[in-house]
């Protein structure tokens, strides 16, 4: 007998136990900012049916600048060959939202990033949440009394009631086609422990920003239009009867607030670092003289605020959200911690 026998096959070692390994590159990609303790102060909202003169109307006249590719799909699919000929060896690209070759960010994925960040800053109900009802912690629920809304439900609408600031798409200023990568990520996962504490929903998750986006490399995934660095868009954002307060938590969460510098984060790849978007203001058209407001759809000229005097009015009406703690400023602090930009972060590399 020789004892050249074959080495039998190793024992594949059992599957470790899967408790979320704490390791360097498992850290996770976003982070909650906790309900607070204080329950949601619902009141009876101003309503839109007239422009109150004690309160503010008008327009946000606001520039956005993409700092990480930004994507926003439409839902179609074609082949490469179809959209361009720079992308004609490319056989399948995902498209995203435009309008005469222009990308366009829809008012639509605006109006959720920026509410939902209002919320998160003001004690407001959680809304468009996937958790089971029953997970919803007590006070927390989904504003549905018209008469009675939280401060997020007032500004942006409730069920069944119009809110007082409306949104424009955002158009690209110019035409600058950019193909980039978005890998297969793993579907949102609501009933992961970590959101929960005693059963309930502990906060409202936001992605951090990365310095840039994973490339390509060995992951799966699909090429896909997308608005590439430096890219600008432009848009307004109308608002009516808002209280200096509301005004200005709205500008804190616009980034407007030069304590709280941070960036927007929209549409598609939030985890792997897409969609860093920073805003600027560059006016703020007050329509102060309502008869002519009813008489004449055009603001005039000579009711607008930019430069150094706009600076001073935004100092202002964020002032007023303090004073009067429509902002919180422990979510505020979260939120800042999370969205503050410039980053040093990187991106996860094996999140999906
Ligand atoms: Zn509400």
């Amino acid at each position: 007998m020789t004892n050249n026998r074959p080495i039998p096959p190793r024992k594949p070692t059992p599957p470790q136990p899967i408790n979320e390994p704490v390791t360097q590159n498992s850290f996770k990609p976003y982070k909650l900012i906790p309900l607070s303790n204080k329950t949601p102060q619902r009141k009876h909202p101003v309503g839109q049916d007239r422009y109150k003169s004690q309160l503010l109307s008008g327009k946000l006249c606001l520039k956005l600048t993409v700092k990480t590719s930004t994507f926003v799909a439409s839902g179609v699919v074609v082949m490469g060959s179809d959209l361009s000929s720079r992308t004609k060896n490319i056989p399948l690209v995902k498209v995203a939202v435009g309008k005469d070759e222009k990308l366009i960010i829809p008012g639509s994925s605006l109006k959720g990033v920026i509410r939902s960040t209002y919320e998160a800053i003001t004690l407001s109900c959680l809304c468009k949440t996937k958790a089971n009802r029953e997970a919803i912690p007590n006070g927390y629920k989904e504003c549905n009394d018209k008469q009675k809304l939280c401060p997020a439900c007032q500004v942006f609408g409730a069920m069944g009631w119009q809110g007082l600031i409306s949104f424009n798409d955002a158009i690209a200023d110019e035409i600058k086609p950019s193909i980039g990568f978005m890998p297969s990520l793993h579907n949102p996962r609501p009933k992961r422990d970590g959101y929960y504490l005693n059963g309930k929903v502990a906060g409202r998750k936001f992605y951090y920003h990365a310095i840039k986006p994973v490339d390509k490399g060995q992951q799966q995934g699909i090429p896909v239009q997308q608005a590439g660095n430096e890219l600008t868009f432009s848009t307004q954002l109308q608002f009516m009867n808002l209280t200096k307060a509301e005004l200005g938590t709205l500008l804190i969460v616009l980034g407007q607030d030069k304590n709280n510098n941070f960036a927007l984060k929209v549409g598609g790849g939030k985890p792997i670092g897409m969609g860093t978007m920073i805003v600027e203001l560059t006016k703020i058209e007050r329509c102060n003289d309502l008869k002519n407001r009813y008489l004449d759809y055009c603001y005039s000229e000579n009711d607008f605020l930019a430069g150094d005097k706009l600076k001073q009015y935004i100092q202002e009406l964020i002032q007023a959200s303090h004073n009067e703690k429509l902002v919180q400023i422990d979510a505020l602090k979260e939120l800042k911690e999370i969205w503050k930009y410039p980053t040093t972060r990187e991106a996860p590399q094996d999140m999906y």
